[in-house]
């Protein structure tokens, strides 16, 4: 495995959250970033914080946040220079990245959160649900960029996978016959797209994990957060929407304002499925769950500006869960989306399967190509304690870019796309098993490429098509 030199950093690292993803990055930032124990303060309600405390030696304040008490619990921890981690979920991103902002810390989190209630379509509409809507509400804290960065949504998706487009972009023109590309600016990275003639792009995630102990009647089960699973599958459908498409969804609808590189459906991602392609597996169906790469990624390639512009992918998120996921998902939407009473999160439980996340480039002349990272359970727990194959692409994602906003402290508000997509691959990489690429002939019509154009004389790329049912 390469060695990675140790961050320095002279500062109080406070980390919100001991879940899932908050036990898999402690011992990465531990082994990474040279940081004694004592400098780390995990904010968290449940118990699990104790665990840290024992293994590692962090402080530990067993507390949640909320809107009402946030302000003076994080103040006297968070001096100008220090770290705020956000891995919590119901914890509002917007309100801890604007403190942060404020008082000069640096910030990251892997998802934009809304307080409680944020996600409650009994209590607002549709578009207020969206993660365009959270993002445009965070967008809007920009001022200067001579501000204390702070890193938004930078796991594995959203985070990792906008590294994994440009690469797989510079790989695609090498391949096509292209001179190796030179992109410094996303005009430089959206023409790349366009040249390449990319239609659409699916991040296309098929999970494999699985436990002894199957799913039982009444309990959500998955691989990572059960609550910000729900949650996110309960939001609307969202997608970036491509300039090739040549007609909307009758029940898509369209944002007042803002980029309008994204449309979203009315109705959950748990209930739209489409059609999908990942290595391991081949075809395959895939949930189209709202992220807020989604959006991301389609407007940093968009060329133009406004409801019309000349070029942009389509670009949507495809999520085939852990089998067990699915299962839930399942009973879930029998439940009319009321959450399951019981929920058991896989872990140190899981006794095989793998995770395949990647990004899928469709429409240049070959067809299709997936550049992604699998990673069996066996190598995640080898490479890193208490992390699965899930988990371990989300933590390495967290770990790069926590070292990259402590190596550069001033750079205000960045999104994933906006990062230096080589230095964060190279601090990922030996977490992410085997990070490659494959052409696929397929297609969402269930032929090879040139069979359906010959067949129909329609673009296979065409959302419909893609779309499940
Ligand atoms: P989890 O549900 O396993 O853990 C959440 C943690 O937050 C728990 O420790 C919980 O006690 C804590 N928490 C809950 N309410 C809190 C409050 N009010 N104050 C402080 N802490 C509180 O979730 P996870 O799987 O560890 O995920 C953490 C976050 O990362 C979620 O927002 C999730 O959506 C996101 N995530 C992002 C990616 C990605 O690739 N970008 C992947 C997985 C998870």
């Amino acid at each position: 495995m390469l060695e990675l030199k140790r961050q320095p950093f002279a500062g109080r690292l406070v980390m919100i959250g001991y879940g899932s993803i908050g036990r898999g990055v402690l011992p990465l930032l531990l082994r990474h970033i040279d940081l004694e124990p004592s400098r780390i303060l995990l904010i968290c309600p449940s118990d699990a914080a104790f665990e840290a405390h024992q293994q590692f030696a962090v402080q530990v304040e067993q507390q949640a946040l909320t809107e009402d008490n946030f302000h003076a619990c994080l103040e006297p921890r968070l001096n100008a220079g220090d770290f705020l981690l956000n891995l919590s979920v119901q914890v509002s991103s917007q309100a801890l990245l604007a403190f942060c902002q404020a008082r000069g810390a640096l910030y990251l989190d892997t998802c934009t959160e809304p307080w409680p209630g944020g996600y409650d379509s009994d209590r607002q509409t549709p578009q207020a649900c969206t993660n365009y809507a959270l993002r445009h509400g965070i967008l809007a804290l920009r001022g200067s960029r001579d501000t204390a960065t702070s890193i938004l949504t930078h796991g594995a998706n959203p985070g990792l996978v906008s590294h994994l487009v440009k690469h797989a972009l510079e790989n695609l023109a090498v391949d096509l016959g292209h001179a190796q590309p030179a992109c410094a600016s996303r005009e430089d990275w959206a023409q790349l797209a366009q040249t390449l003639g990319i239609k659409a792009i699916h991040i296309a995630e098929y999970d494999s994990q699985f436990s002894s102990l199957r799913k039982q009647p009444g309990e959500f089960v998955n691989t990572w957060s059960v609550d910000g699973f729900i949650a996110e599958a309960c939001q609307p459908a969202e997608l970036g929407w491509g300039t090739h498409e040549s007609a909307l969804p009758a029940d898509a609808r369209r944002h007042p304002t803002g980029s309008q590189a994204a449309i979203y459906l009315q109705r959950p991602g748990a209930a739209t499925q489409v059609h999908t392609w990942t290595p391991g597996t081949g075809a395959t169906l895939g949930f189209l769950v709202t992220h807020s790469e989604s959006i991301s990624i389609a407007e940093y390639l968009t060329l133009g500006e406004g409801a019309h512009p000349h070029y942009r992918p389509t670009v949507h998120y495809a999520y085939r869960p852990c089998d067990d996921a699915l299962l839930s998902l399942h009973e879930l939407a029998a439940r009319h989306w009321q959450a399951q009473p019981r929920q058991r999160l896989l872990d140190d439980d899981i006794v095989g399967g793998r995770d395949e996340l990647g990004v899928l480039l469709m429409g240049h002349a070959k067809n299709a190509y997936w550049y992604g990272s699998t990673l069996t359970i066996e190598e995640a727990r080898s490479l890193c304690p208490h992390n699965s194959a899930t988990s371990l692409q989300v933590t390495a994602a967290v770990m790069a870019g926590v070292i990259w906003a402590m190596k550069n402290p001033r750079r205000g508000i960045l999104e994933p796309d906006e990062l230096p997509h080589r230095e964060i691959l190279q601090m990922c990489d030996p977490y992410l098993g085997e990070l490659r690429g494959f052409y696929t002939d397929w297609t969402p019509l269930g032929s090879t490429s040139e069979d359906t154009d010959n067949a129909t004389g329609d673009d296979p790329w065409q959302f419909r098509h893609v779309r499940f049912g």
